[in-house]
C-alpha cells in the first residue's frame, strides 16, 4: 500500500535511504513506498510524523503479545549478556527449555522440535522430513494457501504470490480446500462443502498417483489467503485420507498458532482432545515469540522422530535454536500462560470482534461475509452482495479498497488489506476498549467502501 512520504526531516531521511538502498519485499505490492515506524508499544505504532496508529495487523500477524513487552525484552537482554550465539550442535539452556515448552502446547505424542529461523524454513524442512520419511517426492497443498517465499514453500503456496515465482515441475499438486462463500463444489452448507472437498482431494490423489505423495501441507486455519475457518470435520477427514495413502500430514501453524485463534494451536479448534487425530508435523514461527527475534520450527510426532533414529535427518542451520530467539520463546510462552493471553484472544473474539463485525455486516452493503475465530477475522468486501463480485479482483487492488484503508489510517487504525479483504488481526493482548476503538474507526471507514457498491 503506497503511503505519502513523511514530513518530519529525520523520518524523511529514513524513507529516502530505504527507497535508495533497500530492495523491498513484495515490491510489486507498493512496499517500495514504506511507512516509517519510529516506535511501538502494546497494540500501538507511531509513524514518522508522530501519528499514533492502533495496529489491527499485528504487523505480519505475529506480534501476539504486542510490541515491546518488557518481560520479553528483558529476557532477550539477559540472554545477550550471558551467551549470544553458539554452534547448534552444542546444547544450551534456552533452546532446551524452548523445545520443551513448544512441545507442551502440541498434541500428545509430539515431543521433538527442529528449530529454524523463519516460517518458510520450517516448511522447507518439514517437507524434506516427509520426503526422507516416506522415500516419496510429490506434495499436496491448497490453492488458497501461503507457505513461504523460498523455493519449495513458494511452490507449495497456492495463491497469486506463486505465479511469478513458479519453479516448474516440482511435484507440487494443488487442491481446493473448503471455502463455502466461494464454493468450488456448488455446496450450500458446511457439511456439503466438507464432504465434497474431501471427495475432491481423494480423487485428485488417485489421479496423481497415490504412491508418489510424501506430504500434504495445510494451514489449520488459512491466514493471508482469507481466514477460511474450515468445517468442523474437514481436518479430521484430511487426516483419514493421509492415513489411507501413507502421506505425511503437516499442519502449518505459522500464522494461526500461539493464541491467534483463541487456542494455543488452531488445530485445537478441530480436535476433541488428546485421543483425537493429530498431524505428523506442525510448522510454527511468528506467535511463538511474537517475532521479537527471528525463529521458526517443526514439531515432530514421535513416529516421525523415531524414523530419524534409523535413517538420520540430514539438515541443519547455523542459527537454528539461536539462544536469543529461544530465550524470547521461553519468556513469551510463560508470559502467555501467566497472563492468560490465549484466553483473552478467545474472549475478545467471542464477545467483541465477532458480534461487532456481524453488526457491521448488517449495516454496510460493501461487506459480503465476515468469518474468523479469536483475534483472526476476515471481512470479505464486495461490489455487489447478490453476485458476490469482489471489491478488488483476485490478486489485484482497487480504488475502493485503497480509499477505505486510507480513511481508517487517517483516523488512527492500521488494517491488514489483501485484495478484496480486510483482516482484523490485532495482538492477542488487545483489551475490550482497544478492540472497540478500532472497530468504531473501521465502521466509519466502511462508509467509503459503501459508496462504491453498485445499487
Ligand atoms: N506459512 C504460513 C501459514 C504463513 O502465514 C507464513 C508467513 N506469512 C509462512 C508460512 C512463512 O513464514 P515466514 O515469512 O516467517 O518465512
Amino acid at each position: 500500500m503506497p503511503v505519502p512520504a513523511p514530513q518530519n526531516t529525520a523520518a524523511r531521511e529514513v524513507y529516502d535511504k530505504e527507497r535508495a538502498h533497500v530492495l523491498a519485499p513484495w515490491s510489486a505490492w507498493g512496499a517500495s513506498d514504506p511507512m516509517v515506524i519510529t516506535a511501538a508499544e502494546g497494540c500501538y505504532l507511531t509513524d514518522g510524523d508522530d501519528n499514533r496508529l492502533l495496529d489491527f495487523t499485528s504487523q505480519l500477524v505475529n506480534t501476539n503479545i504486542g510490541h515491546q513487552h518488557p518481560v520479553v525484552v528483558k529476557a532477550i537482554q539477559d540472554q545477550a549478556a550471558e551467551l549470544c550465539t553458539i554452534n547448534p550442535a552444542h546444547a544450551n539452556g534456552a533452546r532446551a527449555e524452548a523445545a520443551r515448552l513448544v512441545a507442551e502446547v502440541a498434541p500428545a505424542g509430539m515431543n521433538r522440535v527442529f528449530f529454524t529461523n523463519a516460517g518458510t524454513e520450517a516448511v522447507e524442512h518439514a517437507i524434506r522430513m516427509a520426503r526422507r520419511h516416506t522415500g516419496r517426492h510429490k506434495t499436496l497443498s491448497a490453492f488458497r494457501s501461503y507457505h513461504g517465499a523460498t523455493t519449495t514453500s513458494m511452490n507449495l503456496t497456492g495463491d497469486t504470490r506463486r505465479w511469478a515465482n513458479d519453479m516448474g515441475n516440482t511435484g507440487a499438486v494443488h487442491f481446493h480446500a473448503p471455502f463455502l462463500y466461494r464454493s468450488q463444489f456448488y455446496a450450500e452448507n458446511d457439511k456439503q462443502e466438507c464432504d465434497r472437498a474431501l471427495e475432491h482431494l481423494d480423487s485428485l490423489i488417485g489421479l496423481e498417483g497415490p504412491d508418489h505423495f510424501a506430504a500434504l501441507i495445510i494451514e489449520s486455519v488459512p491466514g493471508t489467503v482469507g481466514i477460511m475457518v474450515p468445517p468442523a470435520d474437514y481436518l479430521r477427514g484430511v487426516r483419514e485420507i493421509c492415513d489411507k495413502y501413507g502421506i505425511v500430514m503437516i499442519c502449518d501453524e505459522v500464522m494461526s498458532g500461539f493464541g491467534r485463534t483463541g487456542e494455543w494451536l488452531a488445530l485445537d479448534n478441530f480436535r476433541s482432545g488428546d485421543d483425537d487425530w493429530a498431524p505428523d508435523l506442525i510448522t510454527f514461527a511468528k506467535g511463538s515469540n511474537s517475532g521479537y527475534v527471528p525463529l521458526g520450527g517443526v514439531i515432530l510426532h514421535d513416529r516421525i522422530a523415531a524414523s530419524f533414529e534409523k535413517i538420520p535427518y540430514t539438515g541443519g542451520l547455523t542459527y537454528a535454536g539461536h539462544p536469543l530467539a529461544c530465550a524470547s520463546v521461553v519468556a513469551t510462552i510463560n508470559l502467555m500462560r501467566d497472563e492468560k493471553i490465549v484466553e483473552n484472544a478467545r474472549t475478545i473474539g467471542e464477545e467483541i470482534i465477532g458480534p461487532r463485525l456481524r453488526e457491521l455486516a448488517e449495516k454496510h452493503p460493501s461487506i459480503g461475509e465476515v468469518r474468523g475465530l479469536g483475534v483472526f477475522w476476515a471481512v470479505e468486501m464486495v461490489a455487489d452482495r447478490e453476485t458476490r463480485e469482489p471489491l478488488a479482483p483476485y490478486g489485484g487492488s482497487s480504488e475502493a479498497m485503497a480509499k477505505t484503508f486510507g480513511a481508517a489510517k487517517k483516523d488512527g487504525l492500521l488494517l491488514f488489506m489483501n485484495y478484496n479483504r480486510f483482516h482484523v488481526v490485532p495482538p492477542c493482548i488487545i483489551t475490550a476498549d482497544e478492540a472497540n476503538e478500532g472497530l468504531d474507526i473501521f465502521d466509519r471507514a466502511l462508509d467509503v467502501a459503501d459508496s462504491y457498491v453498485r445499487s
